[in-house]
């Protein structure tokens, strides 16, 4: 899941992308409304959160423009608090729900996950069975055959998003736009050394692997037990 974070006040910012990294999303930070829109334009984005005082153009400005350009992507709002006409303003803008500053962390990872799952795109069950694997997407933690496995906050995170498209090829540019962020460099081979790091903890020893390579295509997690090839 890869979230646009538009938050101005740097310290703030820094916080909410660290909270929202170690939950295993790939978090972008963007300061100021102009440069949103030109992420949200490039990007799919799984949702976006938004703050309503920002440099350049404001949150609402902002999510009107993302709306009129037709995209449905979640947009969870910051709001000043006690400020009615501002979250008013907000959910007429087209934002799909607001949260008044200063909020829980918690209940921003409850209503981020909120307006995601009312999204239009596939969304994670609360458990997700895939063959032995067993994925908690609450707790952000998976299991095989009921052992739980040491992943990492990315390592889950692409677990989760091949889960979400099991018995299909993913792309690494798919995987690229949603579980890595902008810092992603594209000639690197950091999905293919994560996969592989993936493979180590979740395959059986001497058994084929869960994630089969479709050469030159990406790579694809198997529901069925058997007959994925590595090549
Ligand atoms: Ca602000």
């Amino acid at each position: 899941m890869r979230i646009l974070l538009v938050e101005d006040e740097p310290r703030a910012a820094q916080m909410l992308a660290k909270g929202l990294r170690e939950e295993s999303y790939a978090v972008d930070v963007v300061a100021d409304g102009e440069a949103a829109l030109y992420h949200a334009s490039i990007t799919d984005y799984d949702a976006i959160v938004l703050d309503v005082l920002l440099p350049i153009q404001n949150g609402l400005a902002v999510c009107r423009e993302i709306r009129k350009g037709g995209s449905a992507v979640p947009v969870l709002m910051l709001t000043a608090r006690d400020a009615v006409d501002s979250r008013i303003a907000g959910l007429d803008s087209g934002a799909d729900d607001y949260l008044t500053k200063p909020f829980d962390f918690g209940e921003l990872l409850a209503r981020l996950r909120a307006v995601i799952r009312r999204g239009a795109r596939p969304v994670a069950p609360a458990v997700m069975t895939v063959g032995p694997l067993e994925l908690d997407t609450r707790a952000r933690q998976a299991r095989r055959s009921g052992r739980l496995l040491a992943l990492t906050a990315r390592e889950y995170a692409l677990l989760e998003h091949l889960a979400l498209h099991a018995n299909a090829v993913v792309g690494r540019a798919d995987i690229a736009e949603h579980v890595w962020d902008s810092q992603y460099d594209p000639m690197s081979n950091v999905i293919d050394v994560c996969v592989q790091r993936l493979r180590r903890k979740i395959d059986g020893v001497g058994q084929p692997s869960l994630i089969a390579t479709r050469r030159g295509e990406g790579y694809m997690l198997m529901a069925a037990s058997g007959g994925a090839s590595t090549s």
